[in-house]
């Protein structure tokens, strides 16, 4: 079984595996520790991560980047729409409402939803993985930032399944970096809490975590974010800074021209880059457009002074987090900074200001993600042995369900209802029940309560319970269970009916009893998953009164008592039983993939890949054609000129010299097939005389060790 942790970033991503002696971060195919999320699209096959990114220069419309952008967004979305404008890529709406990219590949124009590109990513980190391991990886967990929303959670999942991968767990990003930070701390206290901000700048976000940890946990106390500040957008002010200079000194437009804007943000990155080492940077750039050099500079005061609007918002995610947490700045004992943008010199200084200390960099920025990525997975997995340390997650946004009351109200029909399930900062994983007073079919939906800090729609899902059973009695209650899982999806789980019998037996259990005993039972789910609770949320709707009652708060931490279910209080008299039956649940597909085509997806990805291997093959055998020409030249004038007459190797040197231009002109572009075909054709005339070398050497040898002997 595999251990294994990815941290996909949106410009490069961190393969981590967990060995019995630690967490190591593996190298690529360029023995590069990071490795770019990009998927660059030809006409002959897909180059992926540090192969697509050298080929992203060469073929920008083609070469497709930022995934973790697009993936389950609707095209309609507010921020993609922005973010699709700077894409050196087409991407245009989909039937279903979803993005879709448009990508020139074997040939001819291609569309691919963005689950299926981040699947490629996958699967390259997956082989990254494996080439290391020397084993097969299908265990591992996902990093994703907190954000995401349920669609963009599953999104992951389906591109997961698509590389053939299967999380056992998407772990928040931040919860990630804090897991990292603390497993290794020998000095966390007993009974104290350690308060610790971790603040990560990536390539497209900010997110924020305050995290308390104790001698083997960590409990997140907040969550926060700026969906879109990232060190691309200081790019973005430089790009713009730039292309208006440029504009004016050379009379050139380089948004006219898709591959001098991608020169154009490189450097602007590069140049991003300088200055957080250095006062000021030249940028120049060689035939930028229209034959042109360009020139420029710039001071990092200027820099700072341009990217004024970015940086303002820095401190609202701070403040969020502190507020959520329910701590004052004092309280926080330490603040980590991770992720490569945070690099940014006026950055550390706002984050300095805000927590009145120096922020420390403890971790490996780059790295963190992706092993404590790789860390959850192995505490999650049976087959490895972790220090005991317990993550208490918290869901950000809150979650409740709705559903059209039975009683009609006189103004809107069928009057809305909504129950809230699980308030924000839920514990992750959990699930709760819910009692419905309801005897036909209807349907339910998951939503969000609050979408201010969302861009998404409120709905999550719909969920159709019923058919009902005959029923047996007059109040029957439906039990219908929500769980929000390890990966913070939400799902109706079941729904059972309760319904009283008269019987024979008095019955002794107590239904409260076998709720947490359902609980025990569904355990090995949540794999070793502290925090997880099980609630009981009483919805009634009957006889006019159409209202919900309050949440029964069973967290344990929260000091109440329990309350007990409505259904406890009636069976206690004996005689009585309460008959459950299952009610069907099915779910209505919003978005997410459908499993049909999923499982293309999975045969695509197959084929693709397939493809791949093919081309790589092809090149490899291509190589050893062009190798053996070059190789046996040298050697018919060197090694093996006394194993050939002269006319023999006058033969196969012209053989070889054909071969060669062949190589160059008609022969450039075969297939695997003609290039083994060709070497088995040099062979044919090349091997005799290597044998005879061989064999003189080896008697040589031979004699040598005889004369020793004597
Ligand atoms: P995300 O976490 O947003 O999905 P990511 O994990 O790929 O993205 P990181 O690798 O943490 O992002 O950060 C990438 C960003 O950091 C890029 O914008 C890059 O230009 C920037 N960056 C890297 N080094 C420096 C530096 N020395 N100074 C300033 N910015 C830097
Ligand atoms: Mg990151």
């Amino acid at each position: 079984m595999s251990v294994v942790g990815f941290d996909f970033g949106n410009e490069s991503c961190i393969v981590a595996v967990a060995r019995q002696r630690g967490i190591d971060v593996v190298l690529n195919d360029e023995s590069k520790r990071e490795t770019p999320a990009i998927v660059c699209f030809g006409e002959k096959q897909r180059f992926i991560g540090t192969a697509g990114a050298a080929s992203s220069m060469m073929n920008p419309k083609n070469s497709i980047s930022q995934i973790k952008r697009l993936i389950g967004r609707q095209f309609s979305d507010p921020e993609l729409q922005r973010d699709i404008k700077s894409l050196p890529f087409n991407v245009t709406e989909g039937p279903d409402g979803y993005p879709l990219i448009h990508a020139r590949y074997l040939g001819e124009m291609r569309t691919f939803t963005p689950t299926q590109v981040l699947g490629m990513v996958f699967s390259n980190l997956k082989s990254i993985a494996e080439q290391n391991l020397k084993a097969a990886v299908v265990d591992c967990c996902i990093g994703i930032p907190v954000y995401f929303t349920e669609l963009q959670r599953r999104a992951v999942l389906d591109a997961a399944t698509i590389a053939g991968l299967h999380p056992l767990r998407l772990i928040h990003e931040t919860t990630a970096t804090a897991l990292a930070y603390g497993i290794y701390k020998t000095d966390l206290p007993e009974n104290d809490q350690l308060n610790v901000a971790f603040v990560d700048i990536g390539h497209a976000s900010m997110q924020v975590c305050i995290a308390g940890f104790k001698k083997g946990q960590l409990k997140i106390l907040a969550h926060s974010f700026d969906r879109s500040l990232g060190g691309r957008d200081f790019d973005e002010v430089l790009f713009h800074h730039f292309s208006a200079k440029f504009k004016e000194e050379y009379k050139m437009d380089v948004s006219q021209n898709a591959r001098a804007c991608l020169r154009l943000r490189a450097a602007c990155e590069k140049l991003k880059k300088v200055l957080s080492a250095n006062p000021e940077a030249p940028l120049n750039i060689e035939c930028l457009m229209d034959e042109k050099d360009v020139r420029g500079f710039i001071k990092r005061e200027e820099f700072e002074q341009i990217s004024a609007p970015i940086l303002q918002r820095v401190k609202a995610p701070l403040e969020k987090a502190l507020a959520d947490a329910g701590l004052a700045v004092g309280d926080v004992h330490m603040v980590e900074v991770v992720g490569s943008a945070s690099r940014i010199p006026s950055i550390l200084k706002i984050l300095t200001e805000f927590f009145g200390k120096e922020p420390r960099r403890t971790m490996n920025a780059s790295e963190c993600v992706g092993r404590g990525c790789a860390l959850q997975c192995a505490i999650l997995s049976p087959t490895f042995k972790v220090r005991e340390f317990q993550v208490n997650e918290s869901f950000p946004f809150p979650i409740s369900l709705s559903w059209k009351g039975s009683v009609p109200d006189a103004q809107n029909g069928e009057a809305e209802q909504e129950q809230l399930v699980f308030p924000k900062g839920n514990p992750i994983p959990s699930v709760k029940a819910v009692t419905f007073h309801k005897t036909s079919t209807f349907s339910v939906d998951v939503q969000y309560s609050d979408v201010s800090d969302l861009q998404a729609p409120a709905k999550i899902s719909t969920y159709m319970i019923g058919p009902f059973p005959t029923l047996r009695s007059e109040k029957p209650k439906l039990k219908v269970k929500v769980r929000l899982n390890l990966h913070g999806i939400v799902s109706v789980e079941s729904a059972t009916l309760l319904e009283e019998e008269e019987v024979e037996v008095p019955v002794s259990k107590e239904p409260a009893k076998e709720d947490a005993k359902m609980e025990t039972d569904e355990k090995p789910n949540d794999t070793s998953a502290p925090g997880a609770n099980e609630t009981d949320v009483n919805m009634q709707d009957a006889k006019g009164t159409a209202e919900a009652a309050g949440v029964e708060n069973g967290v344990p931490q929260s000091g109440d008592k329990p309350v007990q279910m409505e259904t406890d209080t009636k069976v206690e008299a004996p005689k009585k039983k309460v008959k459950k039956t299952n009610v069907p649940v099915a779910e209505l597909v919003y978005g997410a993939m459908v499993s049909g085509d999923l499982q293309k997806a999975v045969e695509k990805e197959f084929e693709m890949a397939l493809q791949d291997r093919v081309m790589e093959e092809t090149k490899d055998k291509k190589n050893a054609v062009e190798a053996y020409v070059y190789d046996m030249r040298n050697k018919l004038c060197d090694k093996y000129h006394d194993f050939v007459t002269a006319s023999d190797k006058e033969e196969l040197m012209a053989k070889l010299q054909e071969t060669e231009d062949w190589l160059y002109e008609d022969g450039e572009d075969e297939t695997k097939g003609v290039y083994i075909a060709k070497l088995e054709e040099l062979k044919k005339q090349g091997d005799p005389i290597e044998e005879r070398y061989k064999e003189y050497s080896e008697r040589g040898t031979i004699i040598d060790q005889l004369a020793y002997c004597i």
